[in-house]
């Protein structure tokens, strides 16, 4: 495809209806993909062996998940296609759908509290910890020193040590010192960077209040280092004020209820841990702090908020804490990640927490939408039925109709699948 007609709206419609090889060179054609990236995406196993055993220990083998591509997002007045990986059947339409009814009204429009991990030192056998917290809080000088010099490459791109804190915590093993550095580590997610800082000063912080220190970890509570996004979908785009009301009383009942707040959360972290996988994060590091983050304020609530604007309009946020980087880990190392990452266009790892951060809000859209409306299983149902068919042992056309046909008979199930396909081979 020549420059002139890249396809620059994320709006491609029909994109689910093309083969696989074709929808790789719409997206390449979007992003402007380099050719080793486009034929990385081609390759259905796509990491080395050599690699893989190189990523973890005892590596025997690999497992490979689906990608696919989001539509219709655009979020700060850019338009994005969005790589999702997901074993689960209609997490990526629901992003598409969601983005799709409120593309119109501007899409999605984010903000971030910075880009600062916190690491913790922990404190123990302190007979007096209101003086011992003072004492670390004096040398705030010289542990900038000491964490900056920990790392020269992070400082001279302008992250580094910009905050000290220390807790006094209250255990049944007694009162604890806790320090925390906050560090500014920009394109990295941070782990490593603030845990060897961490480990570097726990020796002279014991020197220094005679205590003894134990662990120096990161926290993935990363509150300081929070994304929000926002987006309005028209009470005429999502069918009218019965629907917009309903969804308000579904956020309301996962708000105020942690039984339903996990499964509502959950379903955000379905489009939430899907980009972070996609682009080589730590999916874990994520969702801790996501569920920590919700549960702040002593109760486990929802990530979401829903409200009616003055004009009647469904206006949505979603706030958390969100760790991921560009560069560290498995990002710069594994193949399809740096790919799919060239597809997002992301240029600082703000870029990418924005845009993961409006996959959630649009996930929890879709998910609310149906569950207020016509239920969750409708939508589900029709790759959840291919699954059953392919689990059943159908292959080629069969897997297609062993799927019709058990979803028009209402048995949509394993042995359902199983005897459909028994009688399709005995036809
Ligand atoms: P890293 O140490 O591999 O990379 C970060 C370093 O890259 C920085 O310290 C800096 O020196 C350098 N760098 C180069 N360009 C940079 C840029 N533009 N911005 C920032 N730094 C740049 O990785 P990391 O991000 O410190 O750690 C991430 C890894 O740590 C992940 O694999 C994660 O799974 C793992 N981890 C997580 C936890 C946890 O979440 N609890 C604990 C331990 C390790």
């Amino acid at each position: 495809m020549t420059e002139d007609k890249i396809p620059r709206t994320s709006r491609i419609s029909g994109f689910h209806k093309l083969a696989v090889d074709e929808r790789i060179e719409q997206v390449a054609a979007f992003a402007g993909l380099a050719d080793d990236h486009r034929r990385q995406l081609a390759l259905p196993s796509n990491i080395d062996t050599h690699l893989a055993d190189h990523m973890i220990e005892n590596m025997v083998t690999t497992i490979a998940i689906p990608v696919g591509i989001a539509t219709n997002m655009r979020v700060d007045g850019r338009d994005v296609l969005v790589p999702m990986a997901t074993e689960e059947s209609s997490v990526v339409a629901a992003v598409g759908n969601a983005a799709r009814q409120c593309y119109e009204s501007g899409g999605f429009a984010t903000s971030m509290s910075g880009t600062e991990m916190i690491a913790q030192i922990q404190l123990l056998d302190i007979p007096d910890p209101v003086r011992a917290r003072l004492l670390v809080l004096e040398r705030r000088e010289e542990i900038e020193n000491i964490c900056n010099a920990c790392d020269p490459v992070l400082v001279g791109l302008g992250g580094g040590f910009r905050d000290l804190e220390v807790r006094l915590v209250d255990t049944p093993a007694g009162r604890m010192v806790i320090t925390h550095i906050v560090v500014d580590t920009r394109d990295a997610m941070g782990a490593n960077a603030v845990n060897s800082m961490a480990e570097r000063l726990a020796p002279d912080i014991a020197a220094w209040t005679g205590g003894r220190t134990l662990l120096r970890i990161l926290s993935n509570l990363a509150d300081r280092r929070v994304v929000r996004a926002r987006a309005t979908w028209t009470c005429d785009a999502i069918g009218g004020t019965r629907v917009r009301d309903a969804m308000i009383d579904a956020y309301q009942f996962a708000d105020n209820d942690p039984y339903r707040a996990a499964t509502h959360n959950k379903g955000i972290m379905n489009g939430i841990s899907a980009v972070v996988l996609a682009t080589g994060n730590d999916t874990r590091a994520v969702e801790s702090g996501a569920h920590a983050f919700a549960a702040r304020t002593g109760r486990y609530r929802s990530l979401t908020s829903w409200e009616v604007t003055a004009g009647g309009d469904l206006a949505g946020a979603i706030e958390l804490p969100l760790a991921v980087g560009l560069v560290g880990g498995a990002v710069k190392i594994h193949p399809t990640a740096r790919a799919l990452l060239a597809i997002l266009q992301a240029e600082t790892a703000s870029d990418l927490t924005r845009i993961i951060a409006a996959v959630g809000l649009a996930q929890n859209f879709s998910a609310m939408k149906a569950l207020a409306t016509e239920g969750i299983q409708r939508g589900h149902m029709a790759l959840h039925a291919q699954n059953l068919a392919f689990a059943a042992g159908a292959v080629g056309n069969e897997v297609g109709e062993v799927a019709r046909r058990i979803i028009a008979q209402r048995s949509i199930n394993e042995a359902a699948a199983g005897t459909a396909l028994a009688e399709l081979r005995g036809q």
